[in-house]
């Protein structure tokens, strides 16, 4: 028999809810983001499902990814926000992807490969991708230059969505409204997560949640309107007891104070939890909350189980659940859900539950 194995659970009625609440909130469309094989819970699962809630437009970061998501779904519209790269119209046009033209530069590339279907992306402050202000001015003034380019899409991306109060919100919001407004009859879309939270102002035609989808909390923080996606169970390989005043793990970081129970469990960084996740962040056993103690290692982490009388080899720990939800344990490690999601490793098994498609 196989030992057990990690596994990450992947809630798919959870992705379909949370799609429903970023509508909700902008009133627009949602357009799921499956960049990065859908923040690490797998591109083509999540986009069925989301295909078969309604979805129809989806957006992916790289080429390869579009060309993976063409073949999960043969009838989504799919952007590429890489846009018309160096060498790329060709694959773009052979898979029907879309890219999302982020400079001049790409204009013309996409034009003088015969153009078709693209969105355009204005940079409104982010200063990451996109056109400036006064380019999208130009090109929507010589219309010449998007003479083979059909623009079915004029986006931006919030750079402090994630922070209701940031005057940056309402000044991107603004000019993104006056620069959308000088191609006439093209979609608009400027939000993602933290946006669809920023209320209808924000929504104009399509929405773009990633994260919201997956169950962070855009703020950092797990938000009550979401409904968490993702467990994660570690297997516990082995139990032991630790006298008062023996050490557990490399550099001796931590110390018995008592004579302790611990519990050892089959994960560590390189399935990603994050090494700076202790000390601070926890693992559960039957509901009873354990602490990371020591430092986490390559495939293990040992935690302190004496309070938790349940915990015997071959149970589980919980890394990520109800006792510690995303947003916690990414806390804890000084970072955000999308890193945790997008860290977790293929040594993780991944169990989908709820309707598939
Ligand atoms: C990644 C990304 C998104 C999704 O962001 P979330 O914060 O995960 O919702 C939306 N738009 C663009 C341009 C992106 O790069």
């Amino acid at each position: 028999m196989l030992e057990p194995n990690a596994r990450l659970t992947i809630d798919l009625d959870a992705v379909a809810h949370n799609a429903r609440v970023c509508a909700g909130l902008s009133g627009a469309t949602v357009a799921p983001v499956v960049k990065a094989d859908a923040y690490g819970l797998g591109a083509a699962a999540v986009a069925s499902r989301l295909w078969a809630e309604g979805a129809r437009t989806f957006f992916v970061a790289r080429l390869a990814e579009g060309v993976g998501l063409r073949e999960a779904l043969p009838q989504a519209e799919v952007y590429v926000l890489d846009g018309c790269t160096e060498g790329s119209a060709g694959a773009l046009a052979d898979h029907r992807l879309k890219p999302v033209l982020g400079g001049l530069d790409q204009v013309a590339r996409w034009s003088q490969a015969g153009g078709g279907f693209a969105g355009l992306h204005v940079d409104t402050g982010m200063n990451r991708l996109g056109l400036r202000v006064e380019e999208g001015q130009a090109l929507a003034a010589s219309p010449d230059r998007l003479r083979h380019v059909d623009l079915d899409l004029v986006m931006s991306h919030l750079a402090c969505a994630g922070e209701p109060e940031h005057p940056m919100n309402a000044m991107q919001r603004d000019r993104f409204a006056a620069v959308a407004a000088l191609f006439p009859g093209v979609r608009r879309s400027l939000a993602n997560s933290g946006g669809c939270l920023l209320g209808a102002d924000y929504g104009f035609d399509l929405v773009r949640p990633g994260v919201a989808l997956y169950g962070g909390g855009p703020r950092g923080t797990p938000d009550s309107r979401l409904k968490p996606v993702v467990t994660l169970d570690l297997p516990i390989l082995q139990t032991r007891t630790v006298p008062k005043g023996e050490t557990v793990g490399y550099a001796a970081t931590w110390t018995s104070q008592r004579l302790s129970r611990i519990a050892i469990l089959a994960g560590g960084y390189a399935d990603g939890v994050l090494r700076s996740a202790a000390p601070g962040a926890y693992a559960s056993v039957d509901g009873r909350r354990c602490p990371i103690i020591g430092r986490i290692s390559m495939d293990l982490i040992a935690i302190d189980v004496t309070d938790a009388p349940t915990a015997r080899d071959g149970g589980f720990a919980q890394v990520i659940g109800p006792d510690q939800p995303i947003d916690d344990l990414a806390a804890a490690a000084g970072t955000l859900a999308y890193e945790v999601l997008t860290r977790l490793g293929p040594r993780i098994e991944r169990r989908y539950v709820g309707a598939t498609a």
